[in-house]
């Protein structure tokens, strides 16, 4: 046997399952086909700026996060609880325990009534009750959720969805009112975040705790419950768990069922210093853009002399639109447009698969162990939470118990 259990897809999922196992003493393989560890967590430099090509903010309250202390050995920079609209009519939403004078004034621009100052008090109150009522909650939808608040119709479409439409992906927030509730908890708890080396650092910190054996650029053709093929030959152990994302799964595991899902277009600009980088703008001027954030105001060693822009549109778009983007944030700035310098766009068709639920999907089919976000939430939280949970399964099916 080559290990105690292999572990394909060295993700955050795959990660925190090795990490789970050998907190019990067993000793992994990871099998990666890409060169790094991360899966859709990564960064790269592009001259003098740091970009992430997935995911770019993290929440460090994620429960999965603290449970494993992963926070202690990253150097969180956190942005400000601050949301811009700018339109028309310029609005901001603003976390009244951040600036609570500020937050007042502001709540006269949002147009807030008091039957909406008191349903998001609701809101506020759902969300802060404990995950394991959220995850038993029923799959209503986010919008009848709001609206069971009292939320009214127009303050939804107003202030809610421009902002949580770039977190979800989706342009109507169609997902399940738990998955919101969810993510509305941890911003409570605590704020966005990025780190000096782009969120990139998540999985590194997490592989370099590890005593398992990595093997990169080894890409899983076969899996059977305790033999899997690859290009680098045949590794055998008595357990295997598929950590990758929903699609590579259904390869190995046909029966799963087939996953749908949303994408994400980040155009990245070096500008001079912008003021109040820190706030999310969230431009409500047309065109594609949800939200624009400088990652250099909290993390100036990512982009040394400039600031560094983050636009970002859900779904995949094309060369054609980054002089419209140019425009846009030209304007969210007010800078003149030809100071606005193309780092680079990233793409990702596969960024966050379609859940209609936010009940767990099993660790197990047949006698073979799943981890990724597509068994819990499409996030950071539910991948890490994914891999905790197949490795309680493993554990469970050769007679051990785990140590949190
Ligand atoms: C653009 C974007 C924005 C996001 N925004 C947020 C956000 O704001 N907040 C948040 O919490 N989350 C966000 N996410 C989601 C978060 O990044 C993912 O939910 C999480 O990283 C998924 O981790 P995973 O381990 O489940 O899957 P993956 O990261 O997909 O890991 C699977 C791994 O398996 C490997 N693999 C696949 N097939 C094989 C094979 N045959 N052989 C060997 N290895 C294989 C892959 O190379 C990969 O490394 C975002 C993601 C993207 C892409």
């Amino acid at each position: 046997m080559d290990a105690d259990v292999i572990i394909v897809g060295a993700g955050l999922a795959g990660l925190r399952c090795a990490h789970q196992l050998e907190l019990s003493g067993r000793r992994c393989l990871l099998l990666e086909s890409s060169d790094a560890v991360g899966g859709r967590v990564k960064s790269r430099t592009v001259d003098d700026a740091i970009i992430d090509e997935g995911f770019q903010l993290a929440n460090p309250a994620y429960p999965e996060i603290r449970a494993i202390a992963l926070g202690d050995d990253l150097d969180w920079r956190r942005f400000a609880p601050v949301l811009r609209y700018v339109g028309s009519t310029p609005t901001e939403l603003i976390d009244p325990r951040y600036a609570p004078l500020r937050a007042l004034r502001s709540l006269r621009s949002c147009g807030l009534s008091g039957r909406d100052l008191v349903g998001l008090l609701r809101v506020a109150r759902s969300a802060a009750t404990p995950s394991r009522s959220i995850l038993a909650d029923d799959d209503m939808p986010a919008r009848e959720g709001f609206r069971r608040c009292g939320v009214s119709e127009g303050s939804l479409d107003r202030l809610l969805t421009p902002f949580l439409s770039g977190v979800v992906l989706d342009d109507s927030v169609d997902v399940p009112w738990g998955y919101v509730r969810f993510l509305l908890k941890s911003f409570l708890k605590d704020r966005p975040a990025t780190t000096p080396d782009g969120l990139g650092q998540l999985p590194r910190v997490l592989a370099a705790r590890l005593a398992s054996d990595i093997r990169l650029s080894t890409l899983v053709t076969d899996v059977q419950p305790t033999e899997v093929r690859t290009s680098q030959g045949v590794f055998r152990a008595p357990a295997v768990v598929v950590a990758t994302d929903a699609d590579s799964a259904r390869r190995f595991v046909p029966t799963l069922p087939l996953v749908a899902w949303r994408s994400q277009t980040t155009w990245w600009w070096r500008t001079p210093r912008v003021e109040d980088g820190a706030e999310l703008r969230l431009p409500r001027l047309g065109g594609p853009l949800t939200s624009v954030l400088d990652l250099a105001s909290v993390a100036p060693e990512r982009c040394p002399r400039h600031s560094l822009l983050a636009a970002a549109a859900n779904g995949t778009h094309g060369e054609e639109m980054t002089e419209g983007v140019r425009e846009t944030v030209a304007r969210l700035y007010d800078l003149d447009s030809r100071d606005l310098d193309l780092v680079e766009v990233t793409r990702v068709e596969h960024a966050l698969p379609v859940i209609t639920s936010v009940r767990p999907r099993a660790s197990r089919w047949g006698d073979i162990f799943l981890a990724g976000d597509y068994l819990t939430t499409p996030s950071t939280q539910g991948a890490l939470r994914s891999g905790y949970r197949a490795a309680r399964a493993v554990l469970a099916a050769t007679g051990t118990t785990s140590r949190r």
